[in-house]
């Protein structure tokens, strides 16, 4: 088959690959129809990680359930299935509590949580592919409505983007009636804000420099903010009535870019303008990758 390859930082090619095969009886190969290109993908395309060369990208999967091993009774060959990012067994003392993005099946020994086509989240091969082995296959796979094979472009995929925003509200315990503040409105921070209109928000102030991402949020109803214009938080309490947002959601991250003076990366910058932009005894929901240093920087 085909598959999108890592080849080194800045290089990635397309190539002919050994086919998957059903390894385990839990196993299904399924035929990708749709896989996303994420932002987390750029970490190791730009050499930001030590994920080996000849490795498969893609961890955002949709597709048709082509074989299942003898073990899987919930799906069968023909089904469509949506995959989240994150790899789990279902049944470890982690995911029995609900905690799968730390299952303790998926990666080595002692080292929780995996993910397909991830940089140290175990051996999995991503679905840039034409077709990818999904382990633990009645447990991983959503899914979708029998008419979901008529209606191929009608479905969201839930696999990292839209669950990444929604959780970040879980987190931040975003209750119907809240404003909420959203920093950053790139793909992860547009869902955030969609999942706090879903959820019944007062309102949804979305903080970026973006137009064009600004331009998006207020096309789903949010109040823009752009922090190269205006004092975020100064914006937030006036919105507010002084009192700041009831939660808050960080959708950026360590690359957060500081408007003045030389827009330098400024890895703080969110996350003290969220806090300082959020009511003291409300919520904060982190889903922005924070490290304790940019090797790449
Ligand atoms: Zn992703
Ligand atoms: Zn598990």
């Amino acid at each position: 088959m085909k598959a999108v390859v890592y080849r080194g930082p800045h290089q990635v090619t397309i190539e002919n690959v050994p086919d998957p095969k059903i390894e385990r009886p839990t196993d299904a190969i399924v035929r990708i129809t749709s896989t996303n290109i994420c932002g987390s993908d750029l970490h190791m395309y730009e050499g930001r990680t030590d994920f080996e060369q000849g490795r498969i990208f893609g961890h955002e999967n949709l597709g048709v359930v082509q074989e299942v091993g003898p073990a899987v009774e919930r799906i069968k060959p023909g089904d469509r299935v949506c995959l989240p990012f994150n790899i789990s067994c279902g049944h470890c003392v982690n995911c029995e509590r609900g905690l799968t993005a730390f299952c303790l099946s998926a990666n080595q020994p002692g080292i929780a949580g995996g993910a397909f086509g991830f940089a140290d989240m175990g051996p999995w091969p991503g679905g840039q592919a034409e077709y990818l082995r999904v382990p633990w296959a009645d447990f991983m796979s959503l899914k979708l409505p029998p008419d979901a094979q008529q209606k191929q472009t009608d479905y969201v995929m839930c696999a990292d983007i839209f669950p990444t925003g929604w959780h970040a509200t879980e987190l931040a315990g975003l209750r119907p009636g809240d404003a909420v503040v959203i920093y950053g409105s790139g793909p992860v921070g547009l869902m955030a804000a969609h999942s706090a209109m879903i959820k019944g928000a007062r309102s949804v102030m979305v903080v970026d420099c973006h137009p064009d991402r600004l331009k998006l949020a207020e096309s789903i109803g949010a109040i823009a903010i752009d922090y190269s214009k205006e004092d975020p938080v100064q914006r937030v309490m006036d919105l507010t009535q002084g009192m700041g947002a009831d939660v808050g959601c960080e959708c950026v991250g360590y690359q957060c870019h500081d408007p003045a003076p030389q827009r330098h990366e400024n890895p703080n910058l969110t996350m003290n303008n969220l806090v300082s932009s959020v009511k003291f005894t409300g919520g904060i929901g982190v889903v922005g990758v924070f490290i304790p240093e940019d090797p790449g920087a």
